[in-house]
């Protein structure tokens, strides 16, 4: 079997480009604030490359760039602004936050109704109970990598590894809204091989280079690889071991080069939906 890569960079630009289209009948151009506190260097390089895409597709994107010595009320106050301002359409807070902040507080004083990540727990609980909500835009991009290989995946097994609230959790539940028998895996997961052995679909959100390997995977599986890794030479890997795949793998999303672009892309796309779901009747 010939293992298909689902190139993540091409599905992005056909979807920006679509993006881009519905930006151009906007009033007004949509604006995303990005907040981002302190020096972090690869949060300078993420934010860098998040304004430079968002631009791209006609989004206007103000940054932020706040002090890193700033207060959790100081920045909690800050975001209520950005809360109340009607230039504003979606606000996204950076993380990490530098340590003495208090990131979940923080994340939870961005408006429901403007919450480009969809981490807050008002979103996070409609996606839950099965409502319309903002969703995480890593756990959309999964999704949209899985879809562009096949479309209806009800009844499929799928198996997430990873339990994290920003990509574990939420592609689980996109997974069972999806109709797929989802199974959980973590750190504490007795047999990880066997169970993933299970997967039609197998998601893998670690941050473990190497951690799934032919092994782990059935044939004809549909493969999703979230993590990323900085190896000691510089180089960038997943956790799925990428070359042990090939011929068994239906489909594998490479690192970089697959879930990355179409992360942003899904935060493109929160942003407009954000602005439509207020200027509708414009
Ligand atoms: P996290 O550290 O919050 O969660 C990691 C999860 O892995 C935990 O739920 C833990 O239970 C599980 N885990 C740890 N060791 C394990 C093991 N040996 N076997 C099975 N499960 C194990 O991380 P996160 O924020 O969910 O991110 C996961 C990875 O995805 C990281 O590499 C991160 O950089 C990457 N990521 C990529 C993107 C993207 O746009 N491509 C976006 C978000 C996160």
């Amino acid at each position: 079997m010939e293992t298909i890569l689902i190139d993540g960079k091409k599905l992005a630009a056909e979807i920006q480009a679509d993006i881009k289209k519905q930006v151009q009948k906007c009033k007004r151009a949509p604006a995303l604030a990005v907040v981002l506190v302190g020096d972090n260097p690869a949060s300078l390089i993420y934010v860098r490359n998040k304004k430079k895409q968002a631009e791209a597709v006609g989004i206007h994107t103000p940054v932020f760039h706040l002090s890193p010595v700033m207060t959790t009320d100081a920045l909690i106050a800050f975001i209520k602004e950005l809360n109340e301002n009607k230039q504003i359409d979606a606000v996204l807070v950076q993380m990490p936050l530098p340590a003495h902040i208090d990131a979940d507080a923080v994340l939870e004083a961005v408006s429901p109704l403007k919450d480009a990540d969809g981490l807050t727990t008002a979103n996070l609980g409609r996606l839950f109970i099965g409502k319309p909500a903002l969703n995480p835009c890593t756990p959309m991009a999964c999704m949209a990598l899985i879809k562009s290989v096949q479309k209806d995946i009800g009844g499929l097994n799928a198996v997430v590894v990873g339990r994290s609230r920003l990509v574990g959790k939420p592609v689980a539940q996109l997974l069972l809204d999806n109709d797929c028998t989802v199974t959980q895996a973590h750190s504490r997961t007795k047999n990880l091989a066997d169970i993933c052995k299970t997967a039609d679909i197998l998601i893998v959100a670690v941050g473990k280079a190497g951690l799934i390997k032919k092994s782990f995977v059935k044939e004809g599986a549909i493969v999703i690889d979230v993590g990323i890794n900085r190896k000691e030479d510089g180089k960038i890997v997943g956790d799925v071991d990428f070359n042990q795949m090939q011929g068994i793998a239906k489909a594998i999303t490479p690192v970089p080069g697959g879930v990355g672009p179409m992360t942003i892309t899904m935060l493109l796309k929160n942003t407009l939906q954000i602005y439509l779901n207020t200027h509708r009747t414009e």
